[in-house]
């Protein structure tokens, strides 16, 4: 009986899914799928690095054509990509993508996992990879998940020997192959044993070779077949699931068309017993494959058999018949338990779908506080007439049952179409934790993040803390059925929209700045805003700054008597001789009523995450900023700015006391440029504007007359064509990188003026940089351009595209793939006198 009490709890975590959504009731069609889906058994895991890896195409086919149990486990959560839908880098878009993830899985039907690694950014060798991944932690999640899941086959998106590129790709596979053998062997991680799993070992490992264009690795002689099909009950093939699943992932722009007809995959056996004719040869992918559930194989083969399409609740009694054999039998071992639970909850599901019971939970809120009163509300509808008894609700709080008795015993008989609403009012723990994600709430390091337990890996997210189950009973069968508690609105335009609900702090105080940056001896603003998520709300705001620097006010007062008000306090700071680099934070002092000698502190900012593939999310972070110190010296010049794909490049300019102008496509065009002493173009402009291409005689116009140009980086992808009109004389865009943030750079000319003017550049100045040197250096660029520096990568050759400057006419064009976006906001100082440089090249008269 050990084994069940765990095995229950991770099937329950496994199907954890996007909760804030409208529970999808599922129509005839889908409920078919579904029973079809509880008479096979077989399962398997695909395995690769960041969220885009995973082949959508083969997970629908698995999922929905063999209907298989059909997991993903992405090692990262793609934290450490670009975002083109936004401004959110790092954990933020980490979020986003998970949500991205979970969001291609409702399309395509397969579960999702992760390891704790952190996407650093881009590495190009394994070797590079596990230089900042802990490889034997990382191992140990993957086995972790793969003892939690148990798959039959698992695959590869990328081989061990380097032909998927990125070092990540690599590494994927190289724990998949290792963790292939490490799941099985009890001496390899045992304090996993017996905390929520046990040793497992899969039958296959393949790798699913792949044809991206110009490397083709798939061969006929190879195992392969179609995974293109048409699913009849769907109304779509497994190509058209697979473009609206990894359509999903937007924030990557990865809109993909819809492909019909065939579609063949291909398959490298690396482990396992040899497949001769097919993947699952040998695998029973049915109930058969254990003898205590055979039996009952031709009872749900019944039960598809007399499914009715138009009535579906017909099939009710046969289901629970099914359930309660089910319960009774016997599992003589681990294996036999697993699978029993898997099909217990499938079951409880095909009832609750074939009966049209609708049941859910809500709060009358947005968020709510520790300590705060909560009206909840459960509605319940017997919308096919069946007998159903509602037995009883019971409220809990982060998986808590409320003890103060407020549990509703009611032994009611949901008479047909009628609503049913039960209103409760509570109060929720003072101790009740935030729920904000999991992994981000312990701090991390740049190689991977903490969780609070081991039995927490491979979650992509938590349910919500408040949650109501529904004590249920039809044909003499009792079941709890648990619905999360969301909050649910109506948008003039959108409709019904559904949030997760939030635990959030009573107050929250954000920094307005991330970095504060200052060149001089005079005062600098340092502002905060206060805003309370709970009713009446005071206290002070208490900044905290290093040896040094000097404040022109502290512990600044704030009374908030409403939910949703907030006030903005500021202080003045100023350095001394003394100042040394470092943190700012902010913190809200709250004195205890009863108590005043204790103080209460709160120290969270509160970001939130809204777009409309993914429900609403938020991120709790410490209200801290850079505050960094450092000469300069820069011209008194007007800056105007060309928005690209969003970055922070402007409040960075501003606080070195620039005046910037963000410039629209309609200024370009008929304001007077010349009022500006350089214009720069943000990252990615010449790819997410295309009328630039059309503005390209006029800017070049304003640098023949004197103006400095400055083009951020421009990619070179399949996300769009590469603009032909940049610069004044050709170059190309390459996809030449340095990724080590710590690469030599070799200054080709230090005589330059533009190293030496108004700001003496050396090799210092590239101390300190975080993630990468640059991206899409220039190359092939016109002989009028100059270079000013060389660098590379370990074991590469020198490359000098990372700066390119040509003067043109009065003026001067510079194309740079330095990423001054990354550097900047990370306050690092060698990138603001550098780009000061560039901002202050002078006239050529
Ligand atoms: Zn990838």
């Amino acid at each position: 009986m050990k084994f069940n009490a765990y095995l229950f709890i991770a099937i329950f975590l496994m199907a954890a899914r996007s909760y804030s959504q409208r529970a999808d009731e599922p129509n005839a069609a889908a409920i078919l799928l579904e029973l079809q889906k509880c008479a096979n058994m077989g399962s398997v895991l695909y395995i690769a690095a960041h969220p885009d890896d995973e082949n959508t195409r083969l997970l629908a086919y698995f999922s929905k054509g063999m209907k298989l149990r059909t997991g993903y486990l992405s090692l990262t959560r793609g934290d450490g990509g670009q975002n083109l839908i936004g401004k959110e880098q790092g954990d933020a878009l980490g979020l986003i993508r998970t949500q991205e993830l979970l969001a291609a899985r409702h399309k395509d039907g397969a579960e999702q996992f992760f390891t704790r690694a952190n996407d650093f950014g881009f590495s190009k060798n394994p070797t590079e990879t596990f230089s900042i991944w802990n490889k034997d932690s990382i191992l140990a999640d993957v086995v972790y998940v793969i003892r939690k899941f148990r798959p039959d086959i698992i695959i590869c998106r990328f081989p061990t020997t380097g032909e998927g590129g990125h070092g990540q790709h690599t590494a994927s596979a190289i724990l998949a192959a290792e963790a292939f053998t490490a799941a099985a062997d009890s001496t390899r991680f045992p304090n996993q044993l017996h905390d929520g799993v046990n040793v497992w070992q899969p039958r296959r490992l393949f790798w699913n070779t792949f044809n991206f264009g110009e490397l083709n690795l798939t061969s006929p002689t190879q195992l392969h077949f179609d995974a293109g099909g048409y699913n009849p009950l769907l109304g779509e093939s497994y190509g058209e699931i697979a473009a609206e699943s990894r359509s999903m992932h937007k924030s990557q722009g990865f809109g993909t068309p819809r492909t019909l007809g065939e579609g063949y995959e291909y398959f490298k056996q690396l482990k396992g017993d040899s497949a001769r004719t097919a993947i699952f040869d040998g695998i029973d992918l049915s109930w058969k494959r254990f003898k205590v559930l055979a039996p009952l194989q031709r009872q749900i083969n019944q039960c598809i058999k007399n499914f009715k399409a138009d009535a579906p609740e017909k099939s009710v009694p046969a289901l629970c018949e099914l359930y309660k054999k089910l319960l009774q039998l016997n599992a003589s071992n681990y294996d036999e338990t697993f699978y029993k639970a898997a099909k217990l909850k499938e079951l409880q599901q095909l009832i609750l779908h074939t009966s049209g019971l609708w049941l859910e939970a809500t709060a009358s809120t947005l968020s709510a506080s520790p300590g705060d009163t909560l009206f909840l509300k459960a509605e319940v509808v017997n919308r096919s007439g069946l007998s159903i008894k509602l037995n009883k609700l019971l409220y809990a709080e982060q998986g808590i049952v409320y003890s103060d008795n407020t549990d509703s015993t009611l032994s009611l008989s949901l008479k047909a179409q009628i609503d049913y609403v039960f209103k409760h009012t509570t109060k929720l723990s003072p101790h009740v934790g935030y729920s904000d994600p999991y992994w981000l709430r312990l701090p991390h390091t740049s190689d991977a993040f903490s969780i609070p337990k081991q039995t927490m890996i491979g979650w992509p997210e938590l349910k919500s803390p408040v949650n109501i189950t529904f004590q249920i009973e039809l044909n003499g069968l009792e079941l709890k059925e648990t619905r999360q508690v969301v909050y649910k609105t109506t948008d003039p335009v959108k409709g019904e929209i559904y949030h997760p609900f939030e635990i959030i702090p009573p107050v929250t105080v954000e920094l307005l700045q991330n970095t504060i940056v200052v060149t001089d001896t005079f005062s600098h603003e340092i502002s905060a805003i206060v805003r309370a998520n709970s009713s009446n709300q005071q206290g002070t705001v208490h900044f905290y700054v290093p040896i040094g620097w000097v404040l022109s006010e502290n512990n600044i007062p704030y009374s908030l008597k409403h939910k949703g008000n907030e006030v903005k306090v500021h202080a003045l700071i100023r350095q001394t001789s003394q100042a040394i680099s470092g943190k700012v934070s902010a913190s809200l002092e709250v004195s205890t009523f009863n108590r005043p000698q204790e103080v209460k502190r709160y120290t969270k900012s509160l970001h939130r995450i809204q777009y409309d593939h993914i429900p609403d999310q938020f991120i709790l972070t410490d209200a801290t900023a850079r505050l960094v110190a450092f000469p300069l010296q820069r011209k008194d010049q007007k800056i105007a700015y060309i928005p690209g794909a969003g970055d922070e490049v402007v409040p960075c300019l501003r606080q070195l006391g620039y005046s910037v102008t963000e410039l629209t496509n309609e200024q370009i065009a008929n304001s007077d440029l010349s009022l500006y002493g350089a214009i720069v173009a943000g990252v990615r402009a010449y790819n997410t504007n295309e009328q630039l291409q059309q503005h390209y005689e006029k800017l070049m116009q304003y640098v023949a007359q004197g103006g400095n140009l400055i083009v951020q980086y421009i990619t070179n992808t399949r996300l769009g064509p590469t603009p032909s009109k940049i610069g004044p004389y050709p170059f190309v865009i390459s996809r030449d990188r340095v990724t080590d943030e710590k690469a030599q750079v070799r200054l080709l000319h230090p005589d330059d003026p533009l190293l030496n003017s108004p700001n003496k550049i050396t090799a210092h100045d590239f101390e300190g940089w975080v993630q990468e040197r640059g991206i899409y250096f220039a190359s092939n660029y016109d002989t009028h351009y100059r270079t000013l520096f060389s660098m590379n990568d370990p074991g590469e050759q020198p490359k000098e595209g990372s700066l390119i400057v040509a003067p043109y006419g009065k003026g001067n064009f510079a194309y740079t793939g330095l990423v001054f976006f990354r550097e900047l906001p990370a306050g690092v100082p060698g990138a603001y006198r550098l780009l000061v440089n560039l901002l202050s090249m002078p006239r050529n008269e």
